[in-house]
């Protein structure tokens, strides 16, 4: 019978809650437990999709399509475990299948109430993921702070649920924030209290206390907490500042989270099997040289929104001794040529990430230009791919004014078009092309030998695509088309075979690098500036 574990965050937001759960995953992964992680967000929009990547960050897509919140991507990253359109649940979604069966008439005339019909309905989605992946504990998230009027509904259905599947089958972690006042050299427990004393009055008493701290919590302290919110003094969990958030796993291991867990859960425990994990910390701590890699896109003002590419970057530096030093570069201070030059100057990589809309983009292509004519090693990612394309078509393969209907509707010379599929499409909400897509690679290309196989899956969110009707003029000017979807209808891959990495796919692979390990496309973007730095010394 799957075990449940609910994570919820007081004092304030932005805790780190993802990474906690994330990591209390990997700790369960590592004792050979079969884990998903499960995120329930507060807000009404249906999905994150339609959210500006200023407002939320990056939008994680899942390999059946879903479009979701970025924690999502740390579960997937720490506990290895591709997940779907189960995992990620928000108020939008969960108020609109209740209002789609009242208006079926599925409720035979009741009154529809938060409690029970909206309560029900999360309830339910607990349960959908747990049938799906059956897994031996599910850990649950719930967004935003204790105290929000908007979460209410989702920790009213925990007390329910955890009633329901009775004691040693669920447990509620609470993580808080101790803040530090340097006058009094104190660290504060009051608020983490006040905390714990909200949540009662919602019916749920936490087992286990995580807080948030700068500095080692004294014991003196930690009885203190476990008195005043009822909690055992080995469940009182000290998470610390981090330097690297792969990290954090260690550091509740060390205080036998995991076994604290399982014992509330009545479950034996096993021994973990770290090595692996241990030997990548190692790694990060000590890295035998830096690398600086650009990323040049638009939302260069919140790394968040680009946070799966600047994992994935990390973890092909891991793989090579090397620390990834990012240099974010607005691409519209780049529209400027010398400008772009200028900032290009002393990146060793660059990586061109996905995005919507015309802003920024010449300096995109400026960018490219650069990377392509100076052999800077440079991946191009989705919209990355599409402005690669524009960039050799009009500067090597003569197509002057080749443009994508994205950013000219008229464009004379549209080398990127919105794909047929998407013409009779209305609507923004989950209307893309999502999810997981076969890709064939050509043999002997530089992609195909960077995965080591040529058939390949990966995940999608586009509209537009390579326009085929210029597939030969531009193909004939030099740009190999070294990945096509089976049908060998759309380009997926584009790359030019004379330079060290210069390599562009119209998917996503930022979503499945894993720290230990790392994408082929990064790795080969990485292991390229190596090869470069060890011919330069
Ligand atoms: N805007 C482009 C498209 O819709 C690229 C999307 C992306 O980068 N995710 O095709």
């Amino acid at each position: 019978m799957t075990k449940y574990i609910f994570i919820t965050g007081g004092v304030v937001s932005s805790l780190g809650k993802g990474i906690i759960a994330a990591s209390l995953g990997r700790l369960l992964r590592a004792r050979g437990f079969s884990v998903i992680n499960q995120k329930f967000d507060p807000y009404i929009n249906v999905d994150p999709g339609t959210m500006s990547p200023f407002q939320h960050g990056e939008v994680f897509v899942t390999d059946d399509g879903a479009e979701t919140d970025l924690d999502l991507g740390h579960y997937e990253r720490f506990t290895d475990t591709s997940l779907g359109k189960y995992n990620n649940v928000t108020s939008g979604s969960v108020y609109q299948t209740v209002i789609e069966k009242e208006r079926r008439g599925d409720y035979l005339g009741a009154t529809v109430q938060v409690i029970p019909h909206i309560t029900n309905e999360i309830k339910s989605r607990i349960m959908g993921a747990t049938k799906q992946f059956k897994p031996d504990f599910q850990l649950i998230e719930i967004g935003g702070t204790i105290g929000d009027i908007e979460s209410l509904p989702f920790i009213e259905a925990i007390r329910q649920f955890k009633t329901e599947v009775g004691i040693g089958n669920a447990v509620s972690v609470h993580t808080t924030l101790l803040p530090y006042l340097p006058t009094s050299g104190e660290l504060k427990t009051k608020p983490s209290q006040h905390s714990v004393q909200v949540l009662r009055s919602y019916g749920i008493q936490p087992e286990i206390l995580v807080c948030r701290t700068t500095k080692p919590i004294p014991k003196t302290e930690k009885e203190k907490l476990a008195l005043f919110c009822s909690v055992p003094k080995e469940a009182v969990i000290e998470c610390r500042d981090m330097k690297s958030i792969y990290e954090v796993p260690l550091a509740l291991e060390a205080q036998n989270m995991a076994k604290v867990v399982l014992d509330m859960l009545r479950v034996d425990d096993r021994k973990a099997d770290l090595k692996g994990w241990e030997k990548l910390v190692e790694r990060i701590k000590n890295p035998e040289k830096t690398i600086k890699v650009a990323i040049a896109g638009k939302y260069t003002k919140l790394s968040d929104a680009y946070i799966s590419v600047v994992e994935s970057l990390k973890h092909a530096g891991y793989a090579d001794n090397a620390a990834i030093d990012i240099k974010w570069i607005n691409s519209e201070d780049c529209v400027d040529a010398s400008k772009c030059k200028e900032l290009m100057k002393d990146v060793q990589a660059v990586v061109v990430p996905g995005g919507f809309g015309v802003r920024g983009i010449e300096g995109k292509l400026n960018v490219i230009r650069y990377a392509r004519e100076n052999n800077v090693p440079f991946l191009g990612l989705c919209l990355g791919m599409q402005c690669a394309v524009i960039e050799y078509a009009r500067n090597v393969a003569g197509i002057k004014d080749a443009n994508s209907k994205e950013f000219d509707e008229n464009a004379q010379y549209p080398v990127i078009d919105l794909m047929l599929e998407q013409k009779n499409v209305h609507g923004y909400g989950g209307t893309m092309r999502l999810g997981a897509y076969d890709c064939v690679l050509k043999k002997g290309s530089k992609a195909a030998k960077a995965y080591g196989k040529e058939k390949i899956s990966e995940r999608h969110r586009h509209r537009y695509e390579v326009n085929n009707e210029y597939l030969n003029q531009i193909s004939d000017a030099g740009l190999v088309f070294s990945g096509m979807s089976p049908d060998g209808m759309l380009a997926e891959v584009v790359e030019l075979p004379h330079l060290d990495w210069f390599v562009a796919c119209q998917f996503h692979p930022e979503f499945k690098s894993r720290p230990e390990r790392p994408h082929p496309l990064f790795k080969g973007l990485i292991d390229a500036v190596m090869k470069q730095k060890s011919a330069k010394a």
